[in-house]
């Protein structure tokens, strides 16, 4: 199949034609296309987000599998990487095999996903994971050593000390999150990032980083719907994080459900995050639009770094990557989620100047500009097709 339109090729925006079938066939100028997009619309590889809470398997009160990803889509995101922190934890060989599968069974977009640290390292360090994540908690274990020790596989960083998690919120500080960075050697990943001292220390000890579009835009933690972790910094420190925009890695969501029940519990209990899955792609490329940031920046952040970072064939448009497209176009609009569980989070009308019109996965249409349409995720991590 043929596709032609105006694409990211070579770091400019050229009208071309791209063969597909799962990957990228061909590029070349002319062609009689299968598909012509409009000349308002721009084919940009597809974004990743290294960092989704997808919850599922017990927790799919709050979202599932199916409606994680199917927001994912409609933001643009081809791809996902899941965090561990579910009920029951995916820590062990077996659980890891199950979520898998639970994955392959629902996922509207490509996925990966974290182990936690395990005690099983040598059984899960074989399976087709995109790596672990290491919570504050696990900074204390001893299967976390053993996996800083002995796997080779991508560590995600949650960057603050264990302490944080035992003083009152308002006491969870910034030196907690920069002594974190300490504690961890090897291929690291340094995930939300709330101010500069700890991106520029990240960068020093060799890490890579990621920073949230919450940890930049909310007007500070105010309420239940605000509350996240690591906490919203003031707002010096947030302006002082919009150098990261220029030197971070990647952009992450952190997109974390809870339904509605949950978030309008007392604000000592209500449980930390937010949703918003959707929103980074259209934030990032109308930042680019305002001419804020480079065209190339953008896709850096959204797509070509983290395809680097999980050592993917993805995030760029050439011959031989995943046929995973965002098309996008310019168009004035207020952001909402629209397939999430989750109807409510603090970015909930923020103006964006881009609009999200198809996300193509594997070759197909997975988001037409209204609809999910019920494609097959695939898992890159898992090269030999066994699981
Ligand atoms: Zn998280």
């Amino acid at each position: 199949m043929w596709i032609r339109g105006k694409a990211w090729v070579n770091n400019n925006i050229e009208e071309v034609c791209i063969q597909i079938d799962r990957f990228i066939k061909n590029i070349k100028k002319e062609c009689k296309p299968d598909i012509q997009f409009e000349s308002h619309q721009i084919i940009f590889p597809a974004s990743i987000d290294m960092h989704v809470h997808v919850r599922g398997a017990q927790l799919s009160y709050k979202e599932t599998v199916a409606t994680a990803t199917s927001e994912a889509v409609y933001g643009g995101v081809g791809l996902i990487v899941d965090m561990p922190n579910t009920v029951p934890p995916v820590n062990t060989y077996q659980r890891v095999i199950e979520r898998i599968r639970e994955f392959e069974n629902y996922s509207r977009s490509d996925f990966g996903i974290y182990s936690g640290v395990s005690k099983e390292i040598e059984k899960v360090d074989s399976l087709p994971i995109a790596g672990y994540k290491i919570y504050p908690e696990d900074l204390e274990k001893e299967e976390t050593k053993e996996v800083l020790m002995k796997s080779k596989k991508l560590k995600v960083l949650h960057p603050e000390i264990p302490l944080a998690l035992r003083v009152p919120r308002k006491l969870r500080e910034l030196w907690m999150e920069v002594a974190s960075l300490y504690l961890v050697y090897g291929n690291v990943h340094i995930t939300h990032i709330t101010n500069y001292e700890t991106l520029k220390l990240a960068k020093e000890l060799g890490f890579t980083t990621d920073i949230t579009p919450h940890h930049l835009l909310v007007n500070g933690e105010r309420d239940c719907l605000s509350k996240v972790n690591p906490p919203i910094r003031e707002y010096i420190i947030r302006l002082q994080l919009l150098r990261a925009l220029y030197e971070a890695d990647t952009i992450v969501s952190d997109h974390a459900p809870h339904t509605r029940e949950e978030k309008n519990l007392e604000y000592e209990l209500c449980p930390p995050g937010i949703a918003a899955v959707s929103f980074t792609t259209p934030f990032i490329y109308s930042l680019a639009f305002k001419d804020l940031i480079s065209l190339e920046r953008a896709v850096n952040l959204l797509s070509k770094n983290p395809a680097k970072i999980l050592n993917i064939p993805y995030g760029e448009i050439k011959i031989g990557n995943v046929a995973n497209f965002t098309v996008i176009s310019k168009k004035q609009w207020k952001y909402k989620t629209k397939f999430s569980k989750v109807t409510e989070t603090p970015l909930d009308y923020y103006p964006l100047e881009v609009k999200v019109d198809f996300t193509i996965i594997q070759g197909k249409p997975a988001f037409d500009g209204e609809n999910v349409l019920p494609i097959r995720g695939v898992n890159p991590f898992d090269k030999t097709g066994k699981y």
